[in-house]
C-alpha cells in the first residue's frame, strides 16, 4: 500500500500515520521528522533545513524531493509506505510520480478552529509521544516517561498561522490535483475522537 496523508498541520497525519505503519507494516516516512532529526544532530542537511522550520515555510522543493527519493529506493519501502507531509507542493507532487505510484491519498479534514486549538496546545516529549494542554491538567512531565514535555518552536501561535497559510497556498491545491486521478479518500475528522477517526481510516485502507 503506497499512501500520502495529506491535511493541514495538527489534522493528525502523524498520529494516525504511526498506527497505520504498526497495523499494516509499512515505513512510516514523515519529512518533518526527518527535517527535524537532522536539526536535531546538527548535519548539514539540519543546517539547511532549520531557517524554514522555525519560520513554519517550506523547505526548498530540490532539497524536499531529494529526500524522499533517496527515503524511497530503500528496500523496506518495496512493499509500500506512508508518505507523512509530503508533497506539500505540485512540483513535489509532479517528482514523486516520476519515482513512484501512489494507491490512496487520505485527506484529513478538520475545522481551522480545531486546528489551532490543537497545534498551539500541543507539547511532546524527546521519546516521542505527544500530548495536548486541553488533556494535561497542568501535567508538565511526560506520563510513558517522566521527561520534561516542550513547545516545537513552530507550534507557536506567530508560526502556526503562517503554516496554514502555507497550507492554504501550497498544499490544499493538491487535494484538487490528486482527486483528479482519482485517488482521495476524504476523512472528515470533526467531532470524532483519535480511535473513530483511525476506524474511518481503516475502512477505506480495507477498500483498497
Ligand atoms: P505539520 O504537518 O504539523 O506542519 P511537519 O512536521 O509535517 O508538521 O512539518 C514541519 C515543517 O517541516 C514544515 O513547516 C516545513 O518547514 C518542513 N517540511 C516538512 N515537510 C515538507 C515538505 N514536503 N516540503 C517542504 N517543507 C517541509
Ligand atoms: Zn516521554
Amino acid at each position: 500500500m503506497r499512501l500520502i496523508f495529506l491535511g493541514a498541520p495538527g489534522s493528525g497525519k502523524g498520529t494516525h500515520a504511526v498506527r497505520v505503519k504498526a497495523d499494516y507494516h509499512i515505513p512510516h516516512i514523515s519529512t518533518g521528522d526527518i527535517f527535524r532529526a537532522n536539526i536535531k544532530g546538527n548535519t548539514p542537511l539540519g543546517q539547511q533545513a532549520k531557517a524554514y522550520l522555525d519560520k513554519g515555510a517550506l523547505v526548498p522543493d530540490e532539497l524536499t524531493i531529494a529526500i524522499v527519493k533517496d527515503r524511497l529506493a530503500n528496500p523496506d519501502c518495496a512493499k509500500g509506505f506512508i508518505l507523512d507531509g509530503f508533497p506539500r507542493t505540485i512540483q513535489q507532487a509532479d517528482a514523486l510520480a516520476t519515482f513512484a505510484g501512489v494507491d490512496a491519498v487520505i485527506n484529513l479534514i478538520l475545522d481551522d478552529e480545531t486546528i489551532v486549538e490543537r497545534v498551539t496546545g500541543r507539547r511532546m516529549c524527546a521519546c516521542g509521544a505527544t500530548y495536548n494542554v486541553a488533556t494535561l491538567k497542568g501535567a508538565t512531565t511526560c506520563a510513558k516517561c517522566g521527561g520534561e514535555l516542550y513547545q516545537r518552536v513552530d507550534d507557536q501561535p506567530e508560526t502556526v498561522r503562517n503554516r496554514l497559510e502555507v497550507y492554504a497556498a501550497n498544499t490544499a491545491p493538491l487535494i484538487d490535483y490528486y482527486r483528479a486521478k482519482g485517488l482521495i479518500k476524504d476523512v472528515d475528522s470533526n467531532g470524532l475522537s483519535i480511535d473513530q477517526v483511525y476506524d474511518k481510516i481503516k475502512e477505506v485502507l480495507d477498500t483498497l
